[in-house]
């Protein structure tokens, strides 16, 4: 393969930049041309392309977001959209293309490469680490370590004022950055998607740690099951402890990517690209068991996330 392209879709995640020198240098190395696509599938259908050099990708391993841009586009949902960045691949004469992204991006990726004989690789780009296919998603770890950044601010002021802090993080049908958050932040519960709430046994939890001698609770929410603000009303309808909403909104998505985030940038880039030297397409690339993986498009996308309910029950039995 002698040119590739190279994207970035749906929601922006930490590591994205690094996946994106990762991908060109990588490329470079086995001689081929690299072209970044702007704006995800949109600046792929209205032929929106750079020339990627060596130097195109100097000094941003370090930063959040993604030096392409990102988009989420309709037309690519319908054939007329579909075509039109098959015809500017062609165009081009762009043998191979790299889609980092989410499951949505996945799903874009495995149409060009199903119905229109594009090879694709997909690079799972996304803070929700939704993907069964892959145990980490690019973005994740940063994400969480944010979350605790914050978490752990919330808890000195809930402990002085001896209240109950309801946390909102991202997830809308994924619970993953709330149960790690939550684990890793000593928070006393977590409310996901994938299980249903129970507020009588969290007002009895809080109960229990106040007659245990805690000061203050932290309760992990993801944004999918309702708003802090929501929750926080509902709980303090049901106790005398002052209870008070944060949501921590969008910071989430941002920063300079964490160490695991930058190795994972550095090997799913590499991966995607001696894919492609090789001549394989439709492709994911991930991680299982601390080994870098490649799996059929197609079945990662429809694969479906199975939550962690033994770390789901590890919380309950270590935060009291
Ligand atoms: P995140 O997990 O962060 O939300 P994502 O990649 O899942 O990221 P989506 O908005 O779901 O984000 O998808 C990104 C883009 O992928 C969409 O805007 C659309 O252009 C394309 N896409 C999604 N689903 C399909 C599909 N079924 N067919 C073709 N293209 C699709």
């Amino acid at each position: 393969m002698k040119r590739i392209g190279l994207l970035t879709s749906g929601g922006d995640a930490p590591g994205m930049n690094a996946a994106i020198r990762a991908v060109v240098r990588s490329g470079i190395y086995f001689g081929m041309e690299v072209y970044g696509i702007e704006r995800g599938y949109a600046g792929l259908i209205e032929d929106k392309l750079i020339p990627m050099e060596m130097r195109s990708v100097s000094n941003i391993v370090q930063f959040g977001g993604t030096k392409l841009r990102t988009a989420r586009c309709m037309e690519m949902l319908t054939e007329e959209g579909q075509k039109k960045a098959v015809a500017t691949l062609e165009k081009h004469g762009i043998e191979g293309l790299v889609v980092i992204g989410g499951d949505g991006s996945f799903r874009g990726a495995r149409v060009l490469s199903e119905q229109y004989g594009v090879p694709t690789i997909g690079i799972p780009g996304t803070i929700d680490n939704d993907l069964e296919y892959t145990d980490y998603t690019l973005g994740f770890d940063t994400a969480v370590n944010t979350c605790l950044d914050t978490i752990n601010k919330l808890r000195d002021t809930m402990t002085s004022h001896e209240r109950v802090s309801v946390v909102e993080v991202m997830g809308r049908h994924c619970g993953d950055i709330a149960l790690y958050s939550g684990i890793a932040s000593g928070a006393e519960i977590i409310v996901v998607p994938e299980v249903a709430v129970n507020m009588e046994e969290i007002v009895s939890s809080i109960n229990r740690s106040r007659a245990n001698g805690k000061h203050s609770n932290i309760i992990v929410i993801a944004e999918g099951v309702m708003s802090a603000e929501q929750f926080a009303k509902q709980l303090q309808s049901l106790t005398t402890y002052s209870v008070r909403p944060t949501c921590i909104g969008h910071v989430q998505r941002g920063g300079s990517p964490m160490m695991a985030d930058r190795m994972l940038a550095a090997q799913f880039g590499n991966k995607a690209v001696r894919l492609l030297n090789d001549g394989i397409g439709n492709r994911a690339v991930g991680i299982k068991d601390n080994k870098i993986i490649d799996m059929d498009i197609i079945e990662a996308v429809s694969m479906k996330k199975v939550f962690n309910y033994e770390l789901y029950e590890t919380l309950k039995m270590i935060s009291m």
